[in-house]
Order: structure tokens, then sequence, then C-alpha cells
């Protein structure tokens, strides 16, 4: 099967008309029409094989997180897709393998009205490179840059679960079936919290995608925003969702393990974000509209820098760094 083949058979849809779509692939451009008063909000994520994922990964999981990550921006910003193209290198041709993995990408990108518009397509180590595009109303996408003291601090959802499973896929330490069968479902097939990022404009003052680990994302927050902060980590430690499994992590490991997991794993895909304390109904009501569970674990404070502190208030010393591919 040659190039354009491969490309007109797992690749090419219909464009959905009336949509933002005006051309989709086929040309030397797609064509994108965002409605008036609308911001393009674009975001671009590779996924390399060996540093991403493993060589034997399920296709249709790859399939599924590679645009997963990517939506996940588009949720930081508070942003809604529209539509993302595709830049695939690919060893061999390998049916199978591609009717997979175009099944777990198209999957999810029908499931959020984002249309595939584009790509190219080459042969090489494999490697996956997708760029979305969401719009937002002018003025409103979610930024690092707005936190400010006195703000409450939340992350959606659970953290650490996804390093759990890597430590245990990579024979560190043992995890039970079930609860390793559910961290595996966070590590390959995030959640994008699309839905809670759109309730959040307006509410959030700023917000991002906690994807190399939650203490080194904030950082970034407080650095854009100009200020400090403290965590609470006896809020953070019941983040951990396979940790509630019986058979599994609370019991097997120790606290300092899990609290790593939470505050550094990285590969989580939940929205860390910052909204002023008179907000806090709005947060709520957001969350469940939107169907995700949020915790509040901190307050943004004046003074620059992240602290730790325990139930009672007691300074913890901070050991924990996120992932950073050339540290
Ligand atoms: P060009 O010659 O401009 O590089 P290509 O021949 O690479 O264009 O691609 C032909 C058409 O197929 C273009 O519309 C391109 O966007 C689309 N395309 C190529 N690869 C992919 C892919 N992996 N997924 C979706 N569309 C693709
Ligand atoms: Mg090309």
């Amino acid at each position: 099967m040659g190039e354009f083949d491969l490309i007109a058979r797992y690749f090419t849809r219909p464009v959905r008309p009336g949509g933002a779509v005006a051309l989709g692939v086929g040309d030397d451009c797609a064509l994108l029409a965002p409605a008036p008063g609308m911001q393009l909000a674009v975001s671009c994520d590779m996924l390399v094989e060996g540093r991403h994922f493993f060589a034997d990964v399920d296709p249709e999981a790859l399939g599924h997180k590679a645009l997963a990550v990517n939506l996940s921006d588009l949720a930081a910003c508070g942003a809604r897709p529209l539509a993302f193209t595709l830049a695939l290198a690919l060893p061999r041709v390998d049916e199978p393998w591609l009717q997979a993995f175009a099944g777990g990408l198209l999957r999810l990108a029908d499931a959020h009205d984002c249309e595939l518009i584009g790509g190219d397509t080459t042969a090489g180590p494999l490697n996956i490179c997708i760029t979305v595009f969401g719009e937002v109303p002018a003025g409103q996408a979610l930024l690092r840059s707005g936190a400010r003291a006195g703000d409450d601090i939340y992350v959606s959802g659970t953290l650490g679960d996804a390093r759990l499973a890597l430590d245990a896929l990579q024979g560190l330490h043992p995890l039970a079936a079930p609860a390793l069968a559910r961290a595996r479902q966070r590590l390959e097939r995030p959640t994008p919290r699309v839905a809670l990022g759109m309730a959040l404009r307006g509410v959030a003052s700023s917000a991002l995608d906690v994807s190399d680990g939650l203490l080194g994302d904030l950082g970034h927050v407080l650095r854009a925003s100009g200020v400090g902060a403290c965590i609470d980590l006896s809020k953070t430690i019941d983040l951990i969702a396979a940790s509630t499994y019986p058979e599994s992590a609370a019991c097997q490991f120790d606290a300092n393990y899990l609290q790593q997991c939470i505050l550094a794993g990285g590969d989580d895909y939940e929205l860390a974000f910052t909204a002023a304390p008179a907000r806090r109904a709005a947060v709520e009501a957001a969350a469940r509209a939107s169907g995700t569970p949020v915790t509040r674990i901190g307050v943004v404070q004046d003074q620059p820098g992240l602290r730790l502190v325990d139930a009672q208030g007691r300074a913890v010393q901070r050991r924990y760094a996120s992932f950073d591919h050339f540290a």
C-alpha cells in the first residue's frame, strides 16, 4: 500500500457540514472558519517511541493518547476542540496496526467533535505529532499568568496512577491485577478534561494541564503569575485512585512513594487551576456540570516559591522533582 492509499484508507473522512472546517484532507491546505468573536487556540504535542510509549503498546490506546494529550492542552485554555492535523512517521505499513491506531484516534476525535483535517505521512522511526485547533471567545482563554495571591488552588480528578502503572510495568514494584488494570487505563488512555476547562471560563483565574507532575507544572503557573503558593499535603494524599484499592497501593507502598506519584508522577492530564475564594460555588458548579470531581489543595500567596505543609500547617521538606526530558 502506498502513501496516498494509506492516507485515503485510514485518515480521510468527509468533513461535517456547517462546522468550523471549510475544507479537510486532500488539498494543499485545510481551511478553518472560526466563528466571529472567537480566537483560535493552537497546540502541538509529539509522541516518540521509546520516549513516550513502549514499542509494543496497544495501537488503539496509542491513537487515543496521541490525541488526548493535545485535547488536554485545549482543555487547559478553556477552548472547544475544532480540528487537528496528524504528522506520522511509520517504520512500515502494518494494516492491523493502522486500523487499531486510527480507530482509537478517531473515536476520541468523534467524542469531541474534533475533525482530522490534514497531516503528513512519511517512513521513519515511529513518531506521532498532532496539532490541535480549538476556539475560545476572544479574551476568555484560561492562561497561566492569571493567578493572584489569595486564590484557591484546585486539581481535577486523580493524580499519580499513571506513574504507579509505569513503575509497575517497568518492574519497579508489583501491583495487584485490578489496581494495575485501573492505573494502566490512566497511563494509556488519559481523559482530557475538555468539558471542565470550558466550564471554568470566567471562573478560574489561571489553569494548565498536569503533564509532567503537579508541583513542577504548578511552578509554571506561579512563575507566569509572579506569585507563590502553599500546598496542603493532607489534601493531596487521597488523590491517587489506585491506592483506594485495598489489595494494592495504600497498604503496599510507603506514604512517601505515593506522595511522589501524586506530586511529581507525570502523565496525569488533569487540570490544575486557581480561582478566587468568592468563586467556590462557581467552581463546584463547573465540576458538577462537567461531571469532573475537583479537590482544593492549597492557596496562592504573594511570597514567591512553592511551600508544602501538613494538616497542622507545619512545613514539609520538598523532595519531588517533575519530569524534564533534558534534566
Ligand atoms: P503535500 O504534498 O502538500 O505534503 P501530502 O501529499 O503530504 O501533501 O498530503 C496530501 C493530503 O493528505 C494533504 O491534504 C495532507 O494534509 C493529507 N495528509 C497527509 N498525511 C495525513 C495524515 N497522516 N492524516 C491526515 N491527513 C494527511
Ligand atoms: Mg506532505
